[in-house]
């Protein structure tokens, strides 16, 4: 896959990121038996900020709450506590009158391209909906936007009245991109939006969100459960797991010196290019599944499946810590330099699982 990323941000000396996400959780209630109700906190108390221009990628097991938290910075789910900001403006307070015109600057893709488009309405009248809605521009006065917007993301002019069901899986994600892209939002979060691509379509809408984001100086939330994909598209990038963000930092650090023993399992399965690297490497696999996250394991929530875990990781929650090379890591081993755990000691790791 190419290497898209080329500059070295600005935005990360930024005195206020675009996003600034903060203590954020989201609570539901579960119905268990006829009677009682459980609380299930699918997103725990999470913090993270996204510069101008910055990809920041969100990755985790499928159960992680990545969905939950990009649908939260939205607002299409209502965080139960925390707060989120968009260039300074309060998301989490706005009213839904407030909410609605801030939309236009937040936008959405996701993953199956086909349920998000209406089969029934042309990609003209697709792509002119959102300039009516934030706009009141006519579909006829909209006519050249639609054009063009169709070309910038590859599409040709005579595409204009054809349907969804008339184009592959990745020309209706370049639908649901030009959509997204069509009222110049300054944020889109991507969910899992390459994941049901074949590697070269993957590419090639990769490619074309990178060309659009130094266009229109757009910021993304990459949401992926795909590393592979999330390294060649993010400057940085946050590890969920169960609802708490156990690392985070620049993609570089991550991805050459994971700190966490979650982390390098994940990164432990992406695949090298490099085939004599690939069989000499071990994958790391994790036992058992994510708990369940309607009653969370106390300390470390990591603690069922990491083979470091110790007494500690069993009672107490870790707290986040800088790591060298920048970003930060919730894991005991760090936090008391009881053992480093990077490079030499997760290689350990991998030959005793
Ligand atoms: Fe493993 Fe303990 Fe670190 Fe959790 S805190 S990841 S259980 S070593």
């Amino acid at each position: 896959m190419t290497e898209h990323k080329t500059e070295d941000l600005a935005s990360q000396n930024s005195p206020r990121p675009l996003v600034d996400v903060r203590d954020l959780k989201v609570e539901f209630t579960l119905r268990k038996g006829l009677l009682s109700r459980v609380p299930l906190r699918a997103v725990d108390g999470i913090s993270f900020q996204i510069g101008d221009g910055e990809t920041v990628g969100l990755v985790g097991e499928s159960g992680s709450g990545k969905s939950t938290t990009g649908r939260a910075i939205l607002r299409l789910i209502e965080p139960t506590s925390g707060s989120v900001s968009l260039d300074g403006h309060s998301v989490t307070d706005m009213s839904r009158s407030e909410l609605r015109k801030a939309r236009r600057q937040m936008q959405m893709v996701f993953q199956d391209p086909y349920s998000s488009l209406d089969p029934s309405m042309t990609v003209g009248d697709t792509l002119a909906e959102p300039l009516k809605i934030h706009d009141g521009i006519s579909r006829r006065a909209a006519q050249g936007r639609v054009i063009e917007l169709l070309e910038q993301v590859g599409l040709a002019r005579h595409h204009v009245d054809r349907y969804p069901y008339e184009f592959s899986g990745g020309q209706r994600q370049r639908i649901a991109i030009a959509r997204a892209i069509a009222v110049n939002p300054k944020l889109i979060i991507c969910d899992e939006a390459v994941s049901a691509l074949d590697v070269s379509t993957q590419n090639q809408v990769i490619t074309l969100l990178e060309r659009l984001r130094e266009e229109y100086k757009l910021s993304y939330l990459f949401i992926s459960h795909d590393l592979g994909v999330v390294r060649h598209i993010s400057h940085r990038v946050v590890v969920l797991y169960l609802g708490r963000i156990v690392e985070e930092g620049p993609v570089e650090r991550v991805y050459s010196q994971a700190a966490h023993p979650y982390t390098e399992a994940l990164l432990s399965a992406v695949p090298i290019p490099d085939p004599e690297l690939q069989r000499s490497r071990s994958r790391i696999l994790l036992h058992g599944d994510m708990p369940d996250p309607s009653s969370p394991p106390p300390g470390c929530v990591f603690h069922t499946r990491c083979p470091y875990a110790m007494e500690i990781c069993r009672q107490v929650v870790p707290e986040s810590t800088p790591v060298d090379g920048g970003g930060s890591v919730a894991c005991h081993l760090q936090s008391s330099g009881t053992q480093p755990l990077q490079g030499a000691s997760l290689a350990h790791l991998t030959a005793t699982l």
